[in-house]
């Protein structure tokens, strides 16, 4: 895996990470950022993402920074106060429905879910 801190000065994620970019960031740590999704597609749509660059699940292979991930987005949730339940989506690669290629945790609530997504 890259080294922590690592960005790609083209990717949007990164730009909201340092601030280049508006996004509303509803909770940050040393490791990640949390902000609300610009096209938002339930209530509550809120996407975790690390701070450091790296391109989609498939390539995050240190397995204790992305189980951290996870449970921010739960801790997330809770803080949305999403007790009825909610909705973890991870999109990764072109067929996967994939847009934007820095790593991000979809927390989809608010509503209830339908089942296959699309
Ligand atoms: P994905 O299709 O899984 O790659 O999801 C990318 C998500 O990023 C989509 O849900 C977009 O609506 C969202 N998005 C794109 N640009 C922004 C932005 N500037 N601020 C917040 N969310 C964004
Ligand atoms: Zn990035």
């Amino acid at each position: 895996m890259s080294p922590r801190g690592t960005t790609d000065p083209s990717c949007l994620f990164c730009k909201i990470i340092k601030k280049e970019i508006n996004a509303n960031i509803v909770d940050e740590g040393d490791d990640f950022v949390a902000f609300r999704d610009i096209n938002p597609q339930a209530p509550t749509h809120v996407l975790v993402i690390p701070k450091e660059h790296i391109r989609n699940i498939a390539e995050a292979d240190d397995a204790n920074h992305l189980g951290s991930l996870f449970r921010t987005a739960c801790t997330v949730a809770q803080r949305e106060k999403l007790n009825g339940g909610f909705r973890l989506v991870v999109n990764n690669g072109d067929d996967g429905g994939q847009t934007v290629h820095h790593l991000h945790i979809h927390i989809l609530g608010g509503r209830s879910m339908t089942w296959p997504p699309g």
